[in-house]
This record gives C-alpha cells, structure tokens and sequence, in this order.
C-alpha cells in the first residue's frame, strides 16, 4: 500500500511558524527511497529540534547502514517546536518524516535515539503526534515498534512503559540485525502478531523487551527482583559492541544541514571508547573497551566526506581525541593535505599536556585560534583522585603557559560542582586555580588582558559507572555551593575582571538524576508532565522545574517514594539497581570496588598503558582494546588540490 505524504497539508501552515526550512527536508546525501519496493522500513528519531537533532551522528550513521541495505528504507523525524505542534494538533497533521513526510505511524519501527534523559517527554509529544498509543500495552498490530537505543537507553527502565523494546551498544550492526528478524516475520505473514516478533527479538538476547521482565519491589521500595516473564527470554540483555570501526566508514555521505545547527562540519569518529576511567563518565565506562580507526581509515572518511558535502572543516570526534594512539601523525597529515584549501581540523580534547598545545597548534594551521578548553573536572587535588581525573595543578599551570606562549589567549577551564564526598573548599579551589592560570597568562605574555572562563556543571550521577550508589547533591545546596565561588571569583580584585563565570543552577540537574537512576514507577512522573505541557526539556527557556516537581508530588507518593529517594540517597551494595539486568560488560563488583576507590581516594590507571584491572568488559563481550599504532601513513592519497 503506498503511503500517502503529509506534506501538502503541512505546507500550509509552514508560513505560520518559525524556521519553516527545517520541516523541509531534501538536505544534500537525504535519501528517499519507494516505498512499495521495501519490505522493512524504519523512521528514526533525534528527539529533539532539528538544529540539534540533524548533527547527530548516531542517527546519521544508521539512517545511511540501513538505506544502503537492499529492499529497507528509514527516514528522520524530529521535534517539532510548540509553535507548528499546536496547528498540527489544530488541523490534523501527524508527526512526519522530513525526507518523504510519511507519517510516522506507518513505518514498521519508531527507532530513538537518546543521548540525555531530557528527551523523554519529547518522545511522549512524537508518539501522540503520530497517533502511537503513548503506553506500549495499548499499541495494536497498526503501530510500529517503538525501540529506544543511545547512551540513556543503558538505563530505559523509566520510560519501560512506553517502549516496545531497547538496544543498548552500538547501533550500526544491532539496527540490521533487527532488520532480518523483521523480514523473516513479515515474509512469514506476522505469525503470533507483534507479540511473536517481540519475542523473537528478545531472544536474540541483544534486545531489550520491558514487557518481558516483571519488576518486584520490597516493602521500602526498593526492587526485590527483575525476573523475566517469558520462557525462553535471557535474565539479562547483552551490549552491542561493532570491534573494527574501519569496517563501518559512516556516514560516508554526511548530511548537509538545510538550515542553521549547532554543529556545520564534517565529523569523523577516530574511536571510541574510553579507558580513562573518570568515574563520573558514563560514556567512558559504557562504551569500553578502546577502538580506534586506523589512520588510513580516518584519512580515506575525511577525503570523502569532504567532497561529499563542501564542508569546510573537519571534527574528529572521540571521548578524548589526543588519546588516538596516532593522533599527531593524523594532526600534521591532515593539515598538510589541505593547506591550500584551508580546511579547518578540531577535535573536543580534555587531555592537559604540553602535546595538546603542540596539536591544537597543528589543527590550527590552516585555520583562526579560537580558545582551548581544557576539563580538570575538579578543583583539589583531592576531589580530582576521587573522580580519578589524574590531573595535577602543576600540570594545568605548565599547559597553560605552553598554550599562552604559543599564541593563545581564551582559555576556558571546564568544572562539576557536586561531586561525591566534595566539600565548599574544594569548589573554591577552582577560583584559585583560575587566578593561578591568569597569573601565568601574565607573566608569559607580559600583557594584562588574559582571559579565563571557568565553567561549571552540576553533577549528576549515572548508571554502568562506580557513582552509580552515590548520592546527589541536592539543588539548595549546589546553588549555594556555585554562589560561594561566584562571589569568591567576581570579589577578587586583582584577577577577578578577567575570569568569566558560567553555571547553571542546580534544578535540571536534579531532573536529569531522577531519570538517569529512576526505575519504571518514574514513567507516571514523565507521563503527568507531558500531559501538563512539558516538552524540550533539555532547553532552558522550555525546561520547567516547578512543574517537575509538582507532577513528583502527584504520581510518586503512592508508591512510597519520592524525588530525594531517586536522588539524594545513597544505595548499598545489596540494592538491586533498575539497569542491573541490563549488561553493559562491566563487572558491577569491580564498580563497587573503583566506587570504595573513590572513596579512599585511590587513582586507577589507564589500561591501555597498564595492564588489565578487570573492569570485565572484555572477557564479558569477547573483545579487545585495539589501538595502534599500525605503522601505516595518513598520505599516500594524493594531495588534494
Ligand atoms: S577488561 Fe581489562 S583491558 Fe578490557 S577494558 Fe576492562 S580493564 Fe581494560
């Protein structure tokens, strides 16, 4: 049956709303393929504005490894703002796809991805728009499968009720295996209905299927068990894990914005993974083990993504770019084949060394200086081993100078407030260290007018990591907190002028706690407030913290427990944790032992410099770390003229 696009309708009320061009859809590499020609068809979801939602590139990478695929096709979806939700409740309009405008109840799965918790009542908002029934139980044989995958779906237990099922790991083979379950069910004739193709899902053991798990809780609320319901079903859900990234160069053809977004360039994984082992990092514990794609591979994906798409600069992305093990080798090649064409290089780098300066001084040959960011986390030595962020002050201070000495003159310092066991004296050392860095600013340069900015987030503590147990910081006491070194900042005289201070108060903060750790009674919470009106919550001007709260007050009472339980509390080891039976690798007893680490403040290692500390990862998923160096060289391509 062919599906009917939404667009001549839409069309109409598109002069009525702002940045009408992002409905539009048609960006440079989209794809729309026939309908009638596919067998499996998915629509995947950012949800949030197109201008965040677009950049991403989860979404870019499986949009372009399904479309590739033979007989499957998948378009994007994304948030509408509440300006053209409004007429499309008004006249009608279901939520739609941007590269053929079906509507997106007519695909076989709703795919979403989430990269923040914040996202979740966008979902609920999508879902309605399409006319998907909200909860997964009242959804017929009509709708599609409603599937949550990115880093918050480690934990998707508070929005179970809405979910047909999650993927947790990588996406780019999980979303094709996936698609060959569908295929045989479907060329079967849907033998058992949804249902049936669930099941079969959920037995894979690679996907998460909440109906499936019975969640029983103790007298105090907290879960006694999750226990499958269905014979045949696994305990627990596996990780996906892609080992060779050079296996999967996407997206080949990236997508070219139609109108403005946060990020305008190319971007290229060089790994991923991370084995810092910041405690606080969720993203660093949840992807191990450490990928990295080879020079060559990185190379051949820039050269084609540029001619691709006309971009004009090149992001290489990973959780700590310097870390490439052939990082300098890929800095220096790159600049040196697009010194003509002026093709500015950047990589989001936290690492504080000397060999950073000597980088960002590489990938900012061909291009302007801009500022460096540098992320020391914490403000004491203390607080920075209990976060296991082995970064000295001396080692700060050395950067710096190379930094100011080299030419640059922003330096912005990246901070949390909130972390475990922090008191206010480690917060106010993050003044005093701002006040050291322009100190030396001044004396290498011998110029007054150095700048700093301090920046700082509130903590939140998040599943698969060793502060998964520790308890938050509540919002009165992290405004206090920030206030203490704002006033500490803005009051001295001699530096005080030159550092720039940015916070954000303590309450999303709190909200993003509640979902991060929150099980499945959380889900009336989220429900009440998209009823209430909540939508884009991970924006300031729409984020609602009253109404937050007072949808806590009115759905989590009656079952015996409340915001500073999800939140402000402190698990034991005992606890049965909601994500427990979701298997990220991690062994959860060596996260209990990093978590009493912390605690003592012991630092652990890197192991891909050290030897194995059996964070189980590897045995657990049957991989390896894999890093170079290979030996091989960025160039021969030929230079690009
Ligand atoms: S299992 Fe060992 S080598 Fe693998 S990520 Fe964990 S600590 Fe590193």
């Amino acid at each position: 049956m062919p599906v009917e696009s939404v667009f001549p309708q839409l069309e109409a009320l598109l002069p009525h709303v702002q940045k009408p061009i992002q409905y539009v859809g048609g960006e440079l590499n989209s794809t729309v393929k026939p309908w009638d020609e596919c067998d499996v068809r998915w629509s995947l979801m950012y949800p949030d504005a197109y201008e965040v939602g677009l950049p991403n590139q989860g979404v870019m990478i499986l949009y372009e490894v399904l479309n590739e695929r033979e007989g499957v096709l998948a378009e994007r979806t994304y948030s509408v703002w509440p300006d053209l939700e409004a007429l499309m409740r008004e006249h009608g309009v279901p939520q739609f796809t941007v590269d053929a405008h079906r509507p997106v109840k007519a695909f076989d799965v709703f795919g979403l991805s989430f990269s923040t918790e914040l996202g979740y009542t966008n979902m609920l908002t999508a879902l309605d728009l399409a006319g998907i029934p909200l909860e997964a139980r009242d959804r017929t044989e009509d709708d599609p499968i409603v599937l949550a995958g990115g880093h918050a779906a480690f934990n998707p237990e508070p929005i179970a009720d809405f979910l047909d099922a999650a993927v947790i790991g990588d996406g780019e083979q999980a979303v094709l295996e996936i698609t060959d379950v569908i295929r045989a069910w479907k060329a079967e004739g849907r033998p058992g209905g949804r249902d049936e193709l669930l099941f079969r899902l959920a037995r894979t053991g690679g996907v998460y299927v909440p109906k499936f798990y019975d969640v029983e809780y103790l007298a105090d609320g907290r879960i006694a068990r999750v226990v499958p319901n269905r014979s045949g079903v696994p305990w627990r859900v596996s990780k996906h894990t892609v080992m060779d990234l050079d296996e999967w160069p996407y997206p080949k053809q990236p997508l070219v914005p139609l109108a403005e977004t946060v990020h305008e360039r190319m971007s290229v994984e060089i790994f991923r993974g991370c084995t810092r082992g910041c405690r606080f990092c969720q993203a660093g514990m949840i992807t191990r083990p450490v990928r990295e794609r080879s020079i060559t591979g990185i190379g051949e994906m820039v050269d084609k993504g540029l001619k691709a798409t006309g971009f004009e600069e090149v992001g290489l992305l990973s959780l700590s770019s310097a870390d490439h093990s052939e990082i300098a080798d890929v800095a220096k090649g790159l600049a040196d084949r697009y010194t003509e064409d002026k093709i500015g290089l950047s990589l989001p780098s936290t690492r504080v060394d000397a060999f950073n300066i000597d980088l960002a001084n590489e990938l900012t040959r061909n291009g302007r200086r801009s500022g460096l960011t540098f992320a020391p986390e914490g403000g004491s030595e203390r607080i920075r081993k209990v976060i296991n962020k082995m970064v000295s002050e001396e080692d700060l201070i050395r950067t710096v100078a190379t930094a100011y000495g080299n030419g640059w003159r922003q330096v912005k310092l990246y901070f949390m407030c909130g972390l475990p066991t922090e008191t206010d004296e480690d917060v106010l050392q993050i003044a005093d260290m701002a006040k050291n860095v322009i100190q030396k600013g001044r004396e290498v340069t011998g110029q007054n007018d150095i700048r700093a900015t301090v920046s700082i987030g509130g903590f939140v503590p998040k599943p698969h990591t060793p502060f998964q147990w520790a308890p938050q910081l509540g919002v009165e006491e992290t405004d206090a907190r920030l206030e203490k070194l704002r006033d500490a900042i803005r009051g001295d005289r001699k530096y005080g002028r030159n550092i720039g201070f940015r916070y954000h108060d303590g309450k999303p903060g709190i909200i993003e706690g509640l979902l991060s750790r929150g099980d499945r009674r959380v889900g009336a919470v989220i429900r009440a407030v998209f009823e209430d009106g909540g939508r884009f919550d991970g924006w300031r001007e729409h984020f609602s913290y009253d109404r937050w709260i007072r949808m806590c007050e009115k759905a989590l009472p009656e079952q015996g427990v409340d915001l500073a339980w999800y939140t402000t509390r402190e698990r034991t080891y005992e606890e049965v944790l909601p994500w427990d039976h979701l298997d990220s690798g991690l062994d959860k007893d060596w996260l209990w032992e990093d978590w009493q680490d912390a605690l003592d403040e012991t630092e652990v290692e890197d192991c891909r410099w050290t030897p194995c500390f059996d964070c189980g990862v590897c045995p657990q998923m049957q991989t390896s770390i894999q890093i170079g160096p290979t030996g091989k060289k960025l160039l021969p391509l030929t230079v690009v003229k």
